[in-house]
């Protein structure tokens, strides 16, 4: 099953969603396959990001399909019919676009992009492009929960820095909330509330349905975050 944002279909984003278990592991080549044959995705006008934990992002056009955009964690686009796709396991996977249709953009939102700037990377991109924060609708997808993300040291600190109130503490040990994390920064930037919309559930508690790299480790597959414009 592909998981939606009822907000995304809503206004005829169809094209869009997060794989789950079910889907496999998005890294291999004939999974990812079935799934674009399922969805109707010419492999042609499919992109990737290579996704390093960095911040940049890049700005991609129809002659990027069927290829893989290196050393970067986020792509957007003004190219219709030109399918976005970013892969994770706990991290948040993060698609947007704006309320015109004119844009879209899949970014990876793990601690080390969110502390080190793949939200205001992408809003950065959008802003050049012509489109204000305020224009924007964003869905978060399926990522590692506060019930399970434990972190310390340099992990806690950078994130409580960068969204204070993303940590909690529960027996002496400290949690965070990574979509949260998200979600501050986009309100920060002038996301309106009412334009984030989420699928609430923990990668990690969920291992029926979803893949954990804090669970599983390195046999952890990955799902993929996936978006066009109609
Ligand atoms: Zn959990």
């Amino acid at each position: 099953m592909i998981h939606q944002l009822q907000s995304f279909l809503a206004v005829g984003i169809q094209c869009h969603g997060f794989t789950d278990r079910m889907s496999g592991d998005m890294r291999s080549l004939e999974a990812r396959s079935a799934v674009l044959d399922q969805l109707g995705i010419p492999a042609g006008s499919f992109v990737q990001a290579e996704q390093v934990h960095g911040a940049s992002v890049a700005v991609v056009s129809s002659a990027d399909g069927s290829t893989t955009v290196k050393g970067v964690d986020g792509l957007i686009t003004t190219s219709r019919n030109l399918t976005l796709a970013i892969r994770v396991a706990d991290c948040v996977p993060v698609l947007l676009y704006d309320a015109s249709k004119s844009v879209v953009g899949a970014l990876h939102a793990g601690w080390r992009g969110i502390t080190g700037g793949i939200i205001e990377r992408g809003l950065e991109a959008f802003r050049t492009l012509g489109f204000a924060s305020g224009q924007l609708r964003v869905g978060l997808g399926p990522a590692i929960g506060q019930c399970c993300y434990e972190v310390g040291g340099e992990v806690a600190e950078l994130l409580a820095l960068r969204s204070p109130g993303c940590l909690t503490s529960r027996s002496g040990r400290d949690f965070a909330d990574l979509r949260g994390a998200v979600r501050y920064i986009l309100l920060e930037h002038g996301v309106p509330f009412s334009s984030i919309s989420s699928v609430d559930v923990c990668t990690s508690c969920r291992q029926d349905d979803l893949y954990s790299w804090r669970r599983e480790h390195e046999k952890a597959g990955r799902i993929m975050g996936f978006i066009a414009l109609p």
